[in-house]
């Protein structure tokens, strides 16, 4: 597989009136053709931030101050607005967790998926009309001849995120960024929607990078997971390391608070108590030390290197530095099916 996106060393800040919020410190991921990878961890830990910079959309008085963004090898930190247009919507497409946002509720869904087929693809309104009836279908919405002629309130929210995952096909575009695109509905209809985008995805060969502080939701359809905390990557693996095998004390506290499928009445789902760092004076050490139990004075000293565990295993960790104590994971209370 080749890869199609290549996100190395981006640092992205917020330039506010208190001083500088550095939302993301230097991580490298890489997105490869036909690949879902899922970007994990809590509000704030950066990971939307990383997904607008690759759209170029950081909203203002955020900006990338460093790094490469290389999308089928053009860096896209070097385009311009206007070329950053014509490849957003059309080669790399965004999904939302609210649909709202996204869709104008005083045009129809029919109008807003046909413009950007006529815009991008220079499709006649008959042929694009032909075509959104056809992305309807295929995200399964009933009677979409009709319901292209309605507006977005009289969609449910299952229904306009199947609106928004047929607008980001649309284009048929090479990459696809859900952003917690599950996060506002029910759990019945998550399970719909996540089902959806992995016959999506293997249909079209579609790359996908989903954004979801829900570690629980990623293991179906992705095939790697990155971990991060506080504006870095604490722990990247396959779906299998990070579940059956995770290195970072983070990832177990996330694995803790997931709800089993065969959890009894009396067993608790486990928080991760305490805060994660303000971003406006990072830790020069380990960013997760106040609520680690296993934290050792190195651990405030110095930040830990991404420590590699297998061939394409790695967490930052210093419990993986030959010099330190060996710890067990403790397994009790973690869901691993
Ligand atoms: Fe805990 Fe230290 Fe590992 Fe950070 S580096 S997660 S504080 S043990």
């Amino acid at each position: 597989m080749d890869k199609l996106l290549e996100i190395k060393n981006l640092h992205t800040s917020f330039f506010t009136h208190v001083g500088e919020v550095k939302a993301v410190r230097g991580i490298n991921i890489d997105v490869y053709e036909g690949e879902a990878i899922g970007i994990v961890g809590e509000s704030g830990c950066g990971k939307s931030v990383t997904s607008l910079s690759v759209m170029g959309l950081v909203p203002s008085p955020g900006k990338v101050i460093e790094g490469q963004i290389h999308f089928k090898g053009e860096d896209l930190l070097k385009k311009s607005e206007k070329e950053m247009q014509k490849i957003r919507g059309n080669k790399i497409a965004m999904i939302f967790q609210d649909p709202m946002t996204s869709l104008n509720p005083v045009y129809t869904i029919g109008d807003q998926l046909i413009e950007p087929l006529r815009i991008h693809k220079n499709m006649d309104k008959e042929a694009a009309r032909q075509k959104a009836i056809e992305l309807l279908r295929e995200v399964r919405i009933p009677d979409p001849e009709r319901r292209l002629k309605q507006y977005p309130h009289e969609f449910s929210g299952g229904m306009r995120q199947r609106v928004m995952i047929a607008m980001a096909l649309s284009c048929q575009p090479e990459l696809v960024i859900a952003d917690e695109p599950t996060t506002a509905l029910d759990v019945t209809i998550q399970a719909q929607i996540l089902e959806l985008m992995k016959e999506l995805k293997e249909k079209f060969n579609t790359s996908i990078m989903l954004i979801t502080h829900d570690l629980g939701i990623v293991a179906d359809l992705c095939s790697r997971i990155v971990v991060m905390y506080a504006g870095v990557i604490v722990e990247e693996g396959a779906v299998r390391d990070i579940f059956y095998n995770p290195k970072h004390p983070y990832t177990w506290g996330l694995l803790k608070s997931i709800p089993k499928v065969n959890m009894t009445s009396k067993e608790r789902l486990v928080p991760i108590d305490g805060q994660p760092p303000d971003l406006l004076k990072p830790p020069a050490g380990c960013p997760f030390v106040p609520r680690c139990r296993y934290a050792m004075r190195i651990c405030q000293q110095q930040h830990p290197a991404l420590y590699s565990v297998s061939e394409n295993h790695r967490a930052a960790c210093w419990l993986l530095d030959s010099q330190a104590p060996p710890v067990e994971w403790d397994r009790e209370g973690v869901s691993l099916k």
